[in-house]
């Protein structure tokens, strides 16, 4: 059951009439469930859900309803999470670095899965995990090989991956292999690049793997205008490389949720070549100081803004200097304080990284049928 009834109202007619003073998060249950629909038809292995890109109890709740079994967990209380929401799914614990306290607290909730990438983490892990546990094996491609590397903080090189694989395999416990391309990946080739290799370590290790988690990093869809059948047909041709087939694992943050929310934002300010916004980078824009800025468009009192735009630097409301969006927004030239901008596929990395500071980062979530904005 949703916390929040479904409203019957469109976006411009919910902010036209809207008294709070903070950002307001759309969210489509409907959008999400066809998404996943999407995944479950054409990936052909388990989805399951990286909680950290949403944590909001209705985002589990829906998926959980659509039929997901899994959910991809980092710390005990994304575990706890988690099975509140959905008892019967498989938890994969796949932070590669845990406290002794973590493991335990994982053991103690049934984690079916671990990933792993150094040796210390996977003596802890052998020594707490029970038999019939997976442990996989997380590696990262070397950095010239690389289609895309995000400052990989995570993954053993291939040579130990091969090497702790074989000891996860000696010790008894199920041995597989993981990786992450790196958050909103556009190219396809990536995961093939990744599989091959993973297919590579396996060989070099002697083992056979069972399953094989291909991580998440898919791209926000609509917003990038991209089908999602290419990466899975991608991820289905690099498989080949096996003498045995493994099961695919897949565990999307984004690539499932982002699509299904819309964030919006009012309009504080607009002086000269500079507007200013009640949200910004410790807020529900925290990934647009590093990243471009998804679709959106302008509402004002009377309706949609058109006509031509030009570009203005974007504050965030915070006293703080580095409180400012990466790119300019192309907006439109005529603008008016309290204005709303909402942008689209604003589902992941929003209200789990949102902040306090200095008293904004209020984000009001409203459920929708459809997020209908000429975006
Ligand atoms: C964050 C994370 C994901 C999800 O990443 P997206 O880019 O949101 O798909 C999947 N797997 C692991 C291990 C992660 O840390």
């Amino acid at each position: 059951m949703l916390h929040q009834p479904v409203r019957q109202t469109s976006i411009a007619e919910f902010l036209q009439s809207y008294q709070g003073g903070g950002s307001v998060h759309f969210f489509s249950p409907s959008l999400l469930a066809a998404k996943l629909a999407e995944f479950q038809r054409g990936f052909g292995g388990l989805v399951t859900f990286a909680v950290k890109a949403n944590p909001t109890e209705d985002v589990l709740s829906t998926l959980c309803h659509g039929g997901l079994h899994g959910f991809d967990v980092a710390s005990p209380e994304e575990i706890a999470l988690a099975r509140k929401i959905c008892p019967t799914a498989a938890l994969h614990y796949n932070n590669p670095v845990r406290t002794r306290a973590e493991v335990e607290f994982g053991v103690a909730n049934g984690v079916a899965s671990w990933s792993v990438d150094d040796w210390d983490e996977l003596e802890k892990l052998l020594a707490r995990v029970p038999e019939d546990a997976e442990i996989a094996v997380r590696f990262k491609l070397p950095v010239e090989g690389a289609a895309y590397n995000f400052g990989a903080k995570f993954g053993a090189t291939p040579p130990l991956a091969a090497m702790m694989l074989a000891r996860v395999a000696e010790a008894g416990r199920k041995p597989s292999l993981t990786f992450h391309v790196g958050t909103q990946c556009v190219d396809p080739a990536a995961w093939g690049q990744y599989v091959g290799e993973a297919a590579a370590i396996a060989a070099e290790a002697g083992v056979t793997i069972e399953r094989l988690n291909i991580g998440g990093g898919f791209p926000a869809s609509r917003n990038y205008r991209v089908e999602m059948m290419p990466f899975f047909t991608a991820i289905k041709e690099a498989l080949g490389a096996f003498p045995v087939q493994p099961t695919l694992i897949c565990e999307p943050g984004r690539g499932l949720v982002a699509d299904a929310f819309a964030l919006a934002v009012q309009i504080k300010s607009v002086r000269n070549d500079c507007i200013y916004l009640t949200d910004g980078v410790y807020g529900g824009l925290s990934e647009l100081l590093s990243m471009p800025a998804p679709s959106f468009a302008v509402l004002s009192e009377k309706g949609w803004r058109k006509g031509p735009h030009r570009p203005r630097k974007a504050f965030g409301p915070t006293c703080d200097s580095i409180d400012v969006l990466r790119d300019p927004l192309e907006l439109p030239i005529y603008l008016d304080e309290g204005d709303w901008i909402v942008f689209r596929s604003m589902g992941a990395y929003v209200t789990g990284v949102t902040t306090r500071f200095n008293g904004y980062g209020s984000i009001e979530m409203v459920t929708l049928d459809t997020l209908d904005a000429p975006f």
